[in-house]
């Protein structure tokens, strides 16, 4: 992973780069290690400090994020960076009560900088830690009710010797060995004490309250291409989903939303709906589409020439839109 240093440099005095642990734990939320890679690579060229960062214009990092999904991460990232720069001189501060005054920073990311990025002995409890606990201790309480059960026996176990690189560990044994399904336990230094392994309930563990069936909204997105090829979008509002990104004007989201056009037009409506699942709901979008003449006039949104397009900047739910309309537009 980039934003790791080799291994031994810690036991060396090396520490990694705050920043480029802080940029990796927040696309770590909800994301796997195989997605924000290539993110991460993509930002470290562009903003190689957080002063870069800081300086940057929103609509290039909110571009640059496009494709990873929960957007208020980059909003947050963006305040961070400010905060740090205008804050603390550009320098993360060591102390997690003061990381969690900073935006997009909770608890887990508080913990995971302290004790990565400066080698203090926090206690990280990610999905793989909890795993790894719920296993090693034979805990069968479900989650997320055993939370704090499993917080006590990653802290309890957390040395005040290289906590980072324990904490480091923990997780990529949860990651590689330990895995929700066939745990390896024959390669895990932990196969010895491990409750489960002995107790032979590896495999059900952790428990989980069973969720509750994901509901499905609906929207429509109206897809206008004006003659000389230049497409109607907008910027999102900045407080909700997708805020501050670019999309397609359309409908509110929900049961039954009502039209809501940007301009008058002959809409077609497409057959093939754009799907996409955020973390509660699924949404099923309508495509409409439409062609117009260069006079026409939107109520929302504004126009961008075919030149300045780039379908890569859109969210993925807004791609999935812009695939599905492109073959029903005459300049796509
Ligand atoms: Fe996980 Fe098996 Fe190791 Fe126990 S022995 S911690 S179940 S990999």
């Amino acid at each position: 992973m980039p934003w790791r240093i080799p291994p031994g440099a810690r036991k060396r005095g090396t520490l990694p780069d705050p920043y480029a642990v802080w940029l990796s734990e927040v696309m770590l939320q909800q994301t796997t290690v195989a997605a924000v890679r290539e993110y991460h690579n993509k930002f470290m060229c562009l903003w190689p400090t957080i002063h870069d960062l800081s300086a940057a214009d929103d609509a290039d990092v909110m571009a640059a994020w496009a494709g990873l999904g929960y957007y208020a991460r980059a909003r947050n990232l963006l305040k961070c960076a400010r905060a740090v720069v205008a804050n603390h001189g550009g320098e993360f501060p060591t102390d997690h009560a003061l990381l969690l005054t900073l935006p997009g920073i909770g608890p887990y990311t508080a913990a995971a900088i302290a004790s990565i990025a400066f080698d203090l002995p926090e206690t990280v409890v990610d999905g793989n830690v909890e795993r790894v606990m719920a296993r090693l201790y034979d805990i069968h309480d479900p989650l997320p009710k055993s939370k704090p059960a499993l917080t006590e026996k990653a802290r309890a176990l957390t040395p005040a010797r290289r906590p980072g690189d324990y904490a480091q560990a923990v997780m990529d044994l949860g990651a590689t060995v330990c895995t929700p399904r066939n745990p390896a336990c024959g390669n895990c230094p932990w196969r010895t004490p491990c409750a489960a392994r002995i107790a032979g309930t590896a495999a059900e563990l952790p428990k989980k309250t069973p969720k509750k069936k994901t509901p499905t909204r609906h929207g429509i997105a109206y897809v206008v291409q004006r003659d000389d090829g230049a497409l109607l979008l907008e910027t999102r509002p900045e407080s909700g989903l997708l805020g501050g990104m670019l999309g397609w004007p359309g409908s509110e989201w929900g049961d039954a939303p009502a039209p809501a056009p940007p301009l008058d037009a002959n809409w077609q409506t497409l057959n093939t709906q754009a799907r996409h699942t955020f973390t509660h709901f699924h949404l099923r979008l309508t495509v409409m589409v439409t062609t117009v003449d260069a006079q026409a006039a939107s109520i929302r949104g504004k126009f961008i020439s075919a030149a300045d397009f780039d379908p890569e900047s859109l969210p993925t739910a807004m791609r999935k839109v812009y695939d599905i309309a492109a073959p029903a537009l005459s300049n796509a």
